[in-house]
């Protein structure tokens, strides 16, 4: 199975760290917890995602909003800091999140030519939208990945994507992204009692499973495979936005799942697209515990050994 990696992804403020609950050098403990493993290969992009790319995704506003040092704080949900200049936001935050961006191309590529599962580490930015950037969101990875794919022809505008979106967060960003594409599917499984609780784009969700504030693994899990059951066949593509925000050592997501309920929702995931021969790009999505990075491990090992799954 193709591991998608760059050491470009780790987001080190050194001292600043402290201002953010997210875990940005969690990428290099998972690649160095998985780099024994023979049954993974790991695969690098070889530039991040150019702004002149992610600008033709934004409107005209955005583009201009995502160079403005106070709003891209805003977004990043760190206090702000009348010192810290945009070139240093950028070489440091935002160069990554565009390797994970570059990431996400390279999965969705080789998964159309190659079928089969290809995880990237980073990306799944599910709340940045062409108009809008917030919940530590700039530049949303599957939408941009998804024009790119139509404009080059390797994706028909009529193709049939699903998008699953197992993080905490309902994934209000891809929900307004393709609000007018119903050749998009979305199944999101999302706590509704917390952060984005906006009607519009929760309506736009074809497959919701909405979990209440501290649902455990067991009742998670069953509601979860529920809603796999309701996919259809015929996907060109998927996208799994695969936060492990669900943990329950994590402060944000408000849900009660374990490492190993982690890991067995990607098995579920991954064995609900494989046998319908689905190609499928995960993604990293939230994750801000101190278990982040181990669930990840564990869940690609396990994945790694299904039969069938290269
Ligand atoms: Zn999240």
């Amino acid at each position: 199975m193709d591991v998608i990696y760059s050491r470009h992804y780790n987001i080190d403020l050194g001292l600043l760290n402290r201002l953010h609950p997210f875990d940005g050098t969690k990428f290099r403990a998972i690649h160095d917890g998985l780099k024994a493993n023979s049954r993974i290969n790991f695969v690098e992009p070889a530039e991040p995602a150019s702004m002149e790319l992610i600008d033709g995704f934004l409107t005209s506003l955005m583009s201009k909003q995502v160079r403005s040092a106070v709003l891209v704080l805003r977004a990043l949900e760190v206090p702000r800091i009348p010192f810290m200049r945009f070139s240093f936001i950028d070489r440091k935050v935002l160069a990554p999140m565009r390797w994970g961006v570059a990431g996400t191309m390279l999965g969705a590529v080789n998964a159309l030519e190659r079928g089969g599962v290809h995880w990237n580490l980073s990306g799944g930015y599910h709340h940045a939208m062409p108009q809008a950037m917030e919940g530590f969101c700039i530049y949303n990875d599957i939408g941009i990945c998804h024009g790119d794919l139509v404009r080059r022809g390797l994706l028909a505008p009529d193709d049939k994507v699903l998008i699953i979106d197992t993080d905490a967060h309902h994934g209000n960003g891809n929900a307004a992204t393709f609000k007018n594409n119903r050749n998009v599917t979305l199944l999101d499984v999302y706590n509704v009692g917390i952060y984005p609780t906006s009607e519009y784009t929760r309506r736009r969700v074809d497959i919701p499973a909405p979990m209440a504030m501290g649902t455990d693994g067991e009742t998670y899990l069953k509601h979860y495979a529920e809603a796999l059951e309701k996919l259809a066949d015929g996907y060109r593509l998927a996208f799994v936005v695969a936060g492990t925000d669900t943990l329950a050592s994590d402060r944000l997501g408000g849900l009660c799942l374990s490492i190993d309920d982690v890991a067995e929702r990607e098995r579920l995931t991954l064995h609900a697209l494989s046998r319908r021969s689905i190609p499928t790009v995960m993604l990293g999505g939230g994750g801000y515990s101190k278990d982040s990075a181990k669930a990840a491990i564990r869940a690609i090992s396990i994945c790694s050994e299904i039969p069938g799954i290269h």
